[in-house]
């Protein structure tokens, strides 16, 4: 096993270092066009709300299809802006997949609702409806909360099953707002993420596929009707000349710097998403002999925000590639129902898909400046710490 590594570590040093993300390479691309648009900032002065939101927010609405965008100031506040236009109170439930990041359940807990865990489909790691329609059934039979809404989260880019789910929240009289925090560049029946629900929050924190450099996100929308009450809850619930409070808010405002650093990466973002489809073909192709890679609902198209498959000896096998120099990452080791924030929400007999998932799930490095030479470094070191573990 010994030549096995030391074979690797050779072809390493041909390969270069490899970064789980590459926000280097992108900067370096685009360098001088972010710079002209942060000087362009600096020069108006204009650092809350300058004309590079409106921008951007007409550039999103352009490029995913829905009727209308607003800037926010992360993906968490593009999560609490919709729940909190649905007037949620103490009492209500909302239904979000346990297999999430914890800002999906935060983000209901901040409206004073409870969030109810489901369990997800093994296979596209995304909640599952068969669990969300027992669930409704169960809290409406306890009578102690009252169903109001579901939170689908895109894990990893991949779109939830939305034909689905919409048909069990309107049956169900919910509101059904997506998390699509890691899903932008997503696709589904040619429809773009931000165009398959009502409602959509979705976050460029650095490291998403679309990335400013701070903290960032956007809600679009499918109703226009929507917009006039997400800006005044973004802005202290204000009127529309901003003076009054009229309703609940917060400051959830994107900053004019992240919106100028955005349109940038905006410009090259079709590119990069077809680079990320590039690498994630050949992990498909050459992975899925030795593990499970995500399954995209209906021939979905992910936005590869992240590159996540299913495999026994998880934990043996990510420490041997990290040691070779392939960086890995687990999204998520510990489901939130089983978090110590939100284990008081945890349903009785766990959730068994989200857990065996939970133990078994690796990310690889996914990145559009990962080279050929690399992706196949990564499949061979792959393969060679299967082999050895087993
Ligand atoms: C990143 C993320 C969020 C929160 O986005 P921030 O911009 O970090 O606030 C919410 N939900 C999911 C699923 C995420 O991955």
């Amino acid at each position: 096993m010994n030549g096995v590594a030391n074979l690797s570590l050779a072809s390493n040093s041909q390969v270069g270092e490899i970064a789980f993300i590459d926000l280097k390479a992108q900067q370096s691309r685009i360098r001088g066009r972010l710079e002209a648009r942060l000087k362009a900032v600096l020069d108006h002065g204009r650092y809350i709300a300058g004309p590079e939101i409106e921008e951007l927010e007409e550039c999103l609405v352009a490029r995913t299809g829905a009727k209308g965008a607003i800037a926010c100031a992360s993906g968490t506040a593009a999560l609490i802006i919709p729940l909190l236009a649905q007037g949620l109170k103490a009492g209500d439930a909302v239904f979000i997949p346990a297999f999430s990041y914890n800002a999906t359940a935060n983000a209901v807990l901040v409206t004073g609702a409870t969030p109810v865990f489901v369990d997800i489909d093994p296979a596209t790691f995304n909640i599952c409806p068969e669990d969300l329609e027992r669930r409704i059934a169960q809290v409406r039979a306890a009578g102690k909360l009252n169903p109001r809404g579901v939170v689908p989260v895109d894990l990893f880019g991949s779109p939830a099953d939305y034909p689905t789910l919409s048909t069990i929240a309107e049956r169900e009289d919910l509101f059904l707002v997506a998390d699509g925090a890691q899903s932008f560049g997503g696709q589904l029946d040619g429809r773009w993420v931000g165009d398959l629900a009502p409602a959509t929050a979705t976050s460029f924190f650095p490291g998403k596929a679309l990335g400013a450099y701070g903290d960032a996100g956007a809600v679009l929308t499918q109703n226009l009707e929507d917009l006039e009450i997400w800006a005044s809850i973004r802005w202290h619930g204000t009127d529309s000349g901003r003076k009054e409070s009229i309703r609940f808010g917060f400051n959830g405002r994107m900053d004019s710097f992240q919106a100028a650093v955005l349109l940038e990466k905006l410009e090259i973002f079709d590119e990069e998403l077809e680079a990320r489809h590039r690498v994630a073909a050949v992990y498909n192709d050459r992975l899925s002999k030795f593990a499970k890679p995500q399954v995209h609902f209906d021939e979905a198209r992910s936005g590869y925000g992240y590159y996540s498959l299913c495999l026994k000896n998880r934990d043996a096998v990510a420490a041997r590639l990290n040691t070779i120099g392939v960086p890995t990452a687990i999204y998520y080791n510990t489901p939130l129902h089983m978090m110590p924030a939100f284990s008081i929400f945890a349903p009785d007999g766990g959730l068994p898909a989200t857990e065996r998932v939970a133990a078994e799930i690796l990310a690889l490095p996914m990145h559009p400046y990962l080279t050929p030479a690399q992706v196949d470094f990564i499949c061979c070191t792959f393969e060679e710490a299967v082999a050895a573990v087993e």
